[in-house]
Parts: structure tokens; sequence; C-alpha cells
């Protein structure tokens, strides 16, 4: 009898448990992806980049003889369907860590064993299981080095290669049209501008992460801050659809460690800080909708989307090292690390907005979209956060611009304005925006939004006296 095999986020055919274990079943294998109201609710770019990869992935299932079955509905009503249909005897998949996928996969797997399906979860999408790692006292982690420390020498498993073939079924069930689904619709923002941007699929992503190795990650430690230079490995936005398995990244960057490439000890810790997102959002949830810690649900937030957001959301503060990180991640759906801390940082403590503000527009902009790493990404921003930078840290974006951006290369790859002959790059920004932003490439520059001394005392003066 069949297995089903109900992909989410493993779009890859190497280092897939799940995969390996349907093959391993001895019948025909049968891989599915449900749009349900989990997808329903992705930000637009996200949505507009899992819809690539599933197209990606249907055509690497079909080099193997295989199919990828899209069906439109709620998961269990649809792998219902799928098991009276294919008399399948087993439904797979690979776990997930956020609070609604795993509420929906507990009910399914109950509801189908019920059924008399074998329902089964794998491991894949973290190294770390989340309950596998805690504190002596038997608590989960809120602060990293420790964290590193408690994993940093585990075995973590090797690899698995890729299934030789996938038993294919002698019928295979109907499918929806990927084009009808329309995962697009709600990318406001030129596709067409960001799509050379994207490298899309599994075998992309071998690649990156083979480039990085080869080229990048000796000297990683010290080029990942410099924010006009590719020095990151930029899989994030592979490993958010598991179009890579992070085991795959760890045994890469250990070998590299082996041979004495300096900055492979960085690249393992990075990991590591994505498995502590995962660890964080999976014992504590909460970092998903509110202040970590809950003192700071007194802080006077600006909670309304004010004039001086929408300039922030536009890229038009003023102040340059602002406006070029986000400006990047409307034309390329990605920001530089140091870009993403930067304007998180302005947006939370100069403006005094609050950060749910800044996550929700990361949500939709971003195509490397991941719940634990935003969340956690943004709390530590704001300072709400576990392990978080104090409040009363307040990153000065020009002294942020001299140090990073001393030759100024990646502010003028990303802001036209006052330029005589501005680059590609900074010009495709206004082909970007929708029209109803009245944008255009000859404006003038805008004045700041707040002069960045009158800003951070406003920011202190908010935090005076709380001791938090
Ligand atoms: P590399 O430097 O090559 O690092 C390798 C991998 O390690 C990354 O792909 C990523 O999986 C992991 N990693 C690196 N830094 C971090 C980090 N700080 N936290 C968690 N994992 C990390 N990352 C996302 O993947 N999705 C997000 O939605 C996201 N939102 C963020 C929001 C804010 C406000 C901040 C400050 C950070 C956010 N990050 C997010 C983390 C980080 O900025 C990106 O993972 C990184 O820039 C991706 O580039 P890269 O793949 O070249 O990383």
């Amino acid at each position: 009898a069949p297995t089903i095999l109900w992909l989410r986020r493993d779009l890859r055919l190497s280092d897939h448990p799940a995969l390996t274990a349907a093959c391993k079943s001895g019948g025909p294998v049968i891989p599915v992806f449900v749009n349900d109201d989990q997808v329903a609710r992705l930000g637009a770019a996200p949505k507009w980049r899992l819809g690539l990869g599933l197209e990606e992935m249907g055509l690497a299932l079909a080099d193997k003889g295989s199919r990828l079955i899209l069906r439109k509905g709620e998961a269990l009503d649809v792998l219902r369907d799928l098991v009276r249909e294919t008399g399948a005897h087993a439904v797979y998949w690979t776990r997930l860590y956020d609070p609604d996928a795993m509420a929906r996969d507990k009910a399914v797997k109950a509801a189908l064993k019920e059924d008399g399906v074998d329902a089964r979860s794998f491991g894949g999408h973290l190294m770390f299981e989340p309950w596998t790692v805690e504190t002596k006292q038997g608590g989960l982690y809120k602060v990293y080095t420790p964290f590193w420390n408690a994993v940093k020498t585990r075995d973590v498993d090797a690899p698995l290669p890729a299934p030789s073939g996938i038993p294919a079924p002698d019928r295979w069930p109907a499918s929806d049209d990927l084009g009808a689904w329309n995962l697009g619709a709600a990318m406001r923002r030129g596709a067409a501008v960001v799509r050379p941007y994207v490298q899309l699929g599994e075998s992309a992503a071998q690649s990156r992460l083979g480039a990085f190795i080869a080229h990048k990650v000796a000297d990683y430690d010290r080029m990942r801050d410099i924010m006009a230079e590719d020095g990151t490995s930029a899989l994030s936005e592979n490993l958010a659809l598991g179009e890579i398995s992070p085991h795959q990244c760890w045994h890469a960057g250990l070998r590299a460690r082996e041979e004495g490439k300096k900055g492979a000890e960085t690249f393992l810790k990075e990991l590591v800080w994505r498995e502590f997102a995962y660890h964080l959002m999976y014992h504590t949830p909460r970092i998903l909708t509110a202040n970590w810690r809950e003192e700071w649900d007194a802080f006077p937030w600006n909670e309304d989307e004010n004039e001086d957001v929408t300039r922030w959301k536009q890229g038009r503060t003023g102040i340059e090292m602002v406006d070029a990180a986000m400006r990047e991640m409307y034309v390329t759906g990605r920001m530089h690390n140091r870009g993403r801390m930067i304007v998180a940082s302005f947006l939370t403590k100069h403006l005094l907005s609050h950060w749910k503000i800044g996550m929700k527009w990361f949500e939709d902009c971003l195509i490397d979209w991941d719940p634990a790493s935003n969340a956690m990404g943004w709390q530590w921003s704001a300072g709400s956060g576990p392990d978080a930078t104090p409040y009363f840290r307040v990153f000065n974006p020009d002294t942020q611009l001299d140090k990073f951006d001393p030759d100024r290369r990646f502010v003028r790859r990303w802001i036209a304005e006052g330029q005589g002959n501005p680059p590609a790059t900074a010009c495709s920004y206004f082909d970007a925006v929708p029209r109803s932003w009245a944008l255009s490439a000859s404006d003038r520059y805008p004045a700041p939004v707040v002069a960045l001394a009158d800003g951070r005392k406003r920011a202190l003066s908010a935090y005076e006296g709380r001791n938090f």
C-alpha cells in the first residue's frame, strides 16, 4: 500500500528522513502539498517564494519518476481524502515547531491513527530537537552561550543521501494546478524585480553551500559584518523552506573547521542561533506574539502606523543606513544581518514603535522569513526578548555606517537620490515599489524623520526609571 509524504517546509530530496522512510516502506510514495489556512496566512513574499519552491520541487520529483500532488483544504480532510482515494496505509511528514503547525499536526496525527493509518512525524528541520536540550535544572535555555556550550560537541546525524528512486503508484491521484493557486497574488512589489535575487531549489542551495565553503567561510568571521560584501552564505532563504538541511550545513562547516578555515567556527555558531530561536519558540511560543519579558508590557510603545512608520517601511526615513537596508529588503527579499539589527533598533528606539510592527513588515517582505528567527531577532533588538541587547544600547546608524560600510558602497548601491548616475540596484527600488507610493528616483532625498540625537534622547527618557 502507498505511503503519503506530506511535504511542508522540507522541499528537498537529500537528507530527508521522512522521504527515506517512505521509500523504505516498500510501497509507492505519494508526495503531497496541502494549501491550508496556514499557507493562506503567510506574508506576501514568503508565500510567493513558497510557490516558486513548490514548482521546483515538482520538477525535482518528476526527475525521479515521481510527482508533487497539490490539494487545497484543511490538512486533515485532504489527507483523509487521499488515504481513501489511494488506499495508503501511512502518512509521513517532517516536524515543524511553531504553535499553529504543532496544534494542527497533533490533531492530524491523532485522527489518522484513529482511522488506523500509520501517521508518523520525523526530524530534519532542526539538528537538536528542542526537548532534548535542557539546563541542569531541567528548564529551557534563555541565554545563547550556555545553549551553544550544551550542543556544540553533540553528534549531529550525518546527512542521508537522496533516494535513488521514488516508487510511483500505478495511478496518480488528481492534483490542483499550481498556477491556479496564485500564491504570488499578494506580492505588491514587482515580483519580476525580486526574482533575479532568488536562488531556487535544492541543487542551487547545495551550490551556494559549496561556493560559500570553498571561497568565503575562511574569512566569514571578518567579512560577515561588511555590508557591501557578499560575505555570508545566503542560505537562510533555502533553510526556510528546507531546500537544504541544517545538518548538511553543519557537516560542511565541521569539515571546513577541521581544514583550519578560521571563520568556520563562527558559521557553526550562527547555525546554532537558528536552533536557539526554535528552542525559544518551542518552549515559549509567546515570543511570537507578546513581549517575552512581561515587564515590557508597561513600556510606552507606539502601536499605530504613523507617518514615521510609513517612512521607515518605505525606506524614506532620511537616515541613509536605515533606508539603504530597507530598500535592499524591498528589492531583494533579503536584508543583511547587520542591516536587520540597525533598522530594528531604529524603529523600536529612535521611533519608539512597537517591535511587532517591524516583525509583521519583515514577515511580509522577506523571502527568508522564518517564524522563530524573525521573532527572536525583533525581540532581541527591542530589548524585550531573552538574552536581548539592553534597550539603553541604542545603535547609531551613522556610526554603524562608518564602521560597517566605510567606503559607502552599500548605501550607494541602494540610494539613488543625489547620485548623478545611480547604479541599477538603486533605481530598481523605484520599479519595485507600488505606484501608490508615488516615488521617483529624481525626488529629493528626504530630511531625517528625527534627528539621531533627539531620537536617542527620547528613547532613553522613555526607558528611564524602568529597571528591566
Ligand atoms: P549566514 O551569516 O550565512 O548564517 C548561516 C545561517 O545561520 C543563516 O542562514 C541562518 O539560518 C542562521 N543564522 C545566522 N544568523 C542568525 C540569527 N541572528 N538568528 C537566527 N539564525 C541565524 N533569519 C531568518 O532566517 N529569517 C528571518 O525572518 C529573520 N529575521 C530577522 C529579523 C531581525 C530583526 C534580525 C536582527 C535577524 C533576523 N534573522 C532572520 C537572522 C539573520 O539576520 C539571518 O538569518 C541572516 O541574515 C541570513 O543570512 P545568511 O543566510 O547569509 O546567514
